[in-house]
């Protein structure tokens, strides 16, 4: 039998504000436990909530982005649930009435778009954090972390692979960075994803039962955990059982998903509107203000480095998805107009370094004005792209420019006709046998005269002249 995988995910982007979304308590992370809280978010009796009102903007901002509609009005709703890291006994969250609904995002698949339907994004407040000590029979708590503003994006359930579910965590992880409205960062907990997944026999048009699968906390582990849990359920289908639906915990470590608990239903929650908090209002004017101060995102540039500057699609999909990159990338454009070449370098050199680091751009040692620089002495013949290659290295290495490098290294590309002439002479004299055989027909050969030229060189003779002399003596 042939099952279709049906994936929902809900993602939850902690807001970068500075302050927490009911309350002036700093939202930094990393301070000692309980150090950031007041009466708000401890939810000591009679205090009142005060929403943040960068708060909204920044939901506004992800919902445009996606190309929701902005509700004028939504409200905030008390989800109720007793856990030792929610002191009020319950979160203030949204639920009848988001602020934004009906959005979507485009993914690449296999090279191809595909359009992944957003249900709904709606502000939230984070809870605390709980840490288990290890053999002892005590937890702590730290309520740091209660209070700090998040938004929910739950998707569509248009999902229908593993991998479409990275390219579409990667592409909302992309947009918020590209926003700046959240950092993104799914080790740290500041991007989090549940992932619902289902599967239903080829051809069917009801859904199957779903699990839901928490503790997913790396992108490989999104998938991975998915993969996983489809195999499961076919097994479970197979056998001639039935899927229930539960919450599932993904264990990295042993690579399965086991049973959490039965899945809640939204009435175990007893949601009811906030009487603390005012239905939120949003006019025309913010959302136009918010619309016009968007930056260019990841699609449009993309667009725009295909159509404009020429890039392949693949090119420009490596170079948009991170802005920094995409910033970095045009920064050498300024001194350096020839796009591809510039690509290149990025994607190879620079990225696989940086990748064989665990580093990102924002920790390039070289910076764009020196890549710029090293790619035009290449291109006015100073030096062989293969010199360049040891060049960046040591740009890399001393954070030096390519021409100091260049000079105290003496690696300025021998062009000189005569100088190369006298080396080919030597070359040849000094290998009778290789000379006869590539005159008897082994033009194979030729690889290994420009070999021997350029190591009596130092790999500095210009490799386009030492063919063609090569060619010429050898005739
Ligand atoms: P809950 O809070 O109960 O998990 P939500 O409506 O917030 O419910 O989220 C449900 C998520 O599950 C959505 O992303 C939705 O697309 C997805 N989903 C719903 N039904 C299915 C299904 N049968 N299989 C897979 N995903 C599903
Ligand atoms: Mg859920
Ligand atoms: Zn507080």
């Amino acid at each position: 039998m042939e099952y279709v995988t049906v994936i929902g995910l809900e993602v939850h982007a902690q807001l970068n504000t500075n302050t927490k979304i009911f309350c002036g308590c700093s939202t930094a992370f990393g301070a000692p436990p309980n150090t950031h809280v007041c009466p708000v978010c401890l939810g000591m009796p009679g205090v009142l909530p005060v929403l943040n009102r960068k708060v909204v903007a920044f939901a506004v901002t992800m919902g445009i982005a996606t190309r929701c509609t902005i509700n004028r009005e939504s409200r905030f709703a008390r989800k109720n649930y007793f856990y030792p890291d929610l002191p009020k006994g319950y979160q203030i969250s949204q639920y009848e009435l988001p602020i934004c609904e009906h959005g979507h995002v485009d993914i690449d698949t296999n090279g191809e778009k595909k359009r992944i339907g957003i249900t709904r994004i709606h502000m939230e407040e984070d809870a605390g954090k709980l840490s288990h000590l290890a053999g002892r029979p005590v937890s702590h708590v730290d309520l740091n972390r209660t209070g700090v503003p998040l938004i929910e994006i739950v998707s569509e359930p248009d999902i229908r692979s593993p991998e479409e579910a990275g390219a579409y965590l990667r592409k909302l992880r992309s947009i918020l960075r590209y926003l700046g409205i959240c950092d993104g960062n799914m080790e740290e907990g500041s991007f989090r994803c549940d992932a619902n997944v289902s599967i239903m026999p080829a051809g069917s048009d009801t859904f199957g039962t779903r699990a839901e699968l928490k503790n997913l906390n790396s992108f490989r582990n999104v998938e991975k955990a998915l993969h996983y849990e489809i195999i499961r359920q076919r097994e479970v289908i197979e056998d001639g059982g039935a899927v229930v639906q539960e919450t599932r915990l993904w264990n990295p470590d042993r690579g399965v998903t086991t049973s959490m608990r039965g899945k809640e239903e939204a009435h175990d929650y007893r949601y009811f509107p906030d009487p603390d908090l005012l239905p939120v209002v949003v006019d025309d004017a913010w959302i136009q203000e918010i619309e016009a101060g968007l930056p260019e995102l990841p699609d449009q540039k993309e667009q725009r480095f295909v159509g404009t500057l020429g890039l392949s699609a693949y090119d420009a999909g490596v170079l948009t998805a991170d802005r920094e990159l995409a910033d970095y990338f045009e920064a050498c454009l300024e001194s350096y107009d020839r796009p591809k070449p510039v690509a290149n370098w990025i994607m190879g050199p620079l990225l696989g370094r940086l990748n064989a680091e665990g580093e990102t751009i924002a920790a390039s040692p070289v910076a764009p004005a020196d890549l710029a620089a090293l790619l035009k002495l290449v291109d006015d013949g100073t030096i062989s792209g293969k010199i360049a290659k040891t060049v960046f290295d040591d740009m890399a290495a001393t954070g030096k420019a390519p021409g100091e490098i260049v000079t105290e290294k003496q690696l300025v590309q021998l062009s000189d006709t005569s100088a190369i002439e006298e080396i080919i002479d030597e070359v040849i004299a000094s290998h009778p046998d290789e000379v006869a055989a590539f005159r008897g027909g082994r033009k194979k050969l030729l690889g290994f005269f420009v070999g021997q030229v350029m190591k009596a060189t130092q790999g500095k003779a210009n490799p386009k002249m030492v063919n063609e002399i090569l060619q010429q003596k050898l005739q």
